[in-house]
């Protein structure tokens, strides 16, 4: 067992350098070179072509809460603290759908925006109503 304790996994570099982006405020994503699909979360190919060509882009962090769930028993000890917390599925505008933070008044179908907050031993995007 590690002796600092951590929140997340330390992932491979296409992991690295996501979460790297959110710590500078922006939210990755790829759109293929060849095919033109749009995928989250970012990987070494497309998953619609197999291209190995694909473009990471940053989102403009706008988009709409598809389903929302209140976390009460966090995954670990490290993120106690922060419980309870709000996780939403949210279908960003330029037509992707990621997981994330968000405000706990948020609803299915509500416009949100991104911010970015500490969480555990990172820095997360956290979505609000617009
Ligand atoms: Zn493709």
């Amino acid at each position: 067992m590690s002796a600092t304790p951590t929140t997340f996994p330390a992932g491979d570099d296409i992991a690295r350098a996501w979460w790297n982006g959110v710590a500078d405020g922006r939210i990755g994503y790829q759109v293929c070179a060849d095919c033109g699909a749009v995928q989250f979360y970012p990987r070494s190919h497309c998953t619609a072509c197999g291209s190995a060509r694909c473009e990471t882009r940053a989102s403009k962090g706008a988009g709409a809460i598809f389903s929302i769930t209140v976390v009460h028993r966090p995954p670990s000890e490290a993120l106690r603290a922060h419980a309870p917390y709000a996780i939403a599925l949210v279908d960003l505008d330029e037509g992707f759908r990621m997981m994330a933070h968000a405000d706990p008044g948020c609803a299915i179908g509500d416009r949100v925006t991104a911010a970015f907050i500490p969480f555990g031993d990172r820095v997360v995007p956290r979505f609000a109503r617009a």
